[in-house]
């Protein structure tokens, strides 16, 4: 019996990597989740050779899109998209409902630290939830804030009418971490958290206050018993142990196929004469898909098909 507490107890020491653990704050309205990436981020993190400051939001927003994706019920993909005319020309995180995670950032220049709205310059940041199957693409915009991701997500949940959301994510070179902190309705009446003088309106408030004072070397390696302590204010917590994480990319040669299609016969014709074969990276995980003359021909011969398809 000792035995397996003692085993119980060290599980909890540390958390465990790529996992995701959510929470709820008894009697309070808040839920919350902590997510930490390990394996999963390192080899998102080792596609390319990313200065630094770069490598910090990208690890920020592959957090961001693990925490947002497991607050929503849904079979699909959770992407944060950032893209501008500044030194960071695109970022992208992406998370499934699978537990797969990928992404990438793609830079000019050098760059010096410095907030995400400053390295986008003239950008624009955006969520998009594509729920699966047949289900209508969601996308939302989201206000840059000058100091920086978790800032901006703060305000697009303030302003989108959902519930009042704070995010919190730490960075270093082996790890990211992320705690999200929600205000959920009380049980019987959608609307109650809206009464700023409930109990539910302090609790909120000094959670977001403790949290507040996490630095980003406890959110990576606090236990999680200990980091939940920290905030709760000594309220009974309820801890689940949730999705595991792991690095995959959704890339495949028919998707790419796609994208040849897209190019047009001529194009890939002249490509092919030139090189004797059309060779295609993915940015995400570095797979190589190679079409040579007879897969490109084979690529307009499906075409023709599926457009004879289509006609009857
Ligand atoms: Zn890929």
């Amino acid at each position: 019996m000792r035995a397996v507490r003692r085993a119980i107890r060290a599980a909890y020491m540390k958390p465990d990597s790529d996992s995701l653990y959510r929470f709820v704050v008894e009697g309070c309205n808040v839920r919350g989740q902590l997510v930490y990436l390990d394996q999963s981020w390192r080899q998102l993190a080792s596609r390319h050779d990313y200065p630094p400051v770069v490598r910090r939001i990208l690890g920020e927003a592959v957090s961001a899109a693990a925490l947002l994706s497991a607050t929503i019920k849904f079979d699909g993909a959770l992407s944060i998209q950032a893209s501008g005319d500044g030194g960071l020309r695109l970022l992208i995180a992406q998370a499934t409902a699978n537990g797969t995670l990928r992404g990438l950032a793609r830079w000019k220049g050098e760059l010096h630290d410095a907030q995400l709205s400053h390295l986008l310059g003239n950008g624009r940041l955006v969520i998009t939830i594509d729920p699966g199957g047949d289900g209508e693409r969601y996308q939302g915009i989201v206000e840059l804030q000058s100091d920086g991701l978790s800032q901006s997500l703060r305000g697009y949940f303030s302003h989108s009418e959902q519930l009042p959301t704070r995010l919190w994510l730490a960075v270093e070179e082996e790890r990211v971490a992320g705690l999200l902190l929600q205000r959920v309705p009380e049980p019987d009446t959608e609307e109650s958290w809206l009464d700023d003088d409930g109990l539910s309106a302090d609790a909120w408030r000094q959670t977001v206050g403790h949290a507040e004072t996490l630095n980003p070397t406890e959110l990576l390696e606090l236990s999680v018993p200990d980091l939940l302590a920290r905030i709760s204010d000594d309220r009974p917590v309820r801890l689940y142990r949730g999705e595991d994480w792991r690095f995959l990319c959704s890339c495949s040669r028919e998707k790419v196929t796609e994208v040849l299609r897209a190019l047009g016969r001529d194009d890939l014709d002249s490509l092919i004469e030139e090189r004797r074969r059309v060779s295609v990276n993915c940015e995400f995980c570095g797979a190589e898909f190679n079409f040579d003359a007879v897969d490109v021909a084979q690529v307009f011969v499906d075409d023709h098909h599926d457009l004879q398809g289509t006609r009857h």
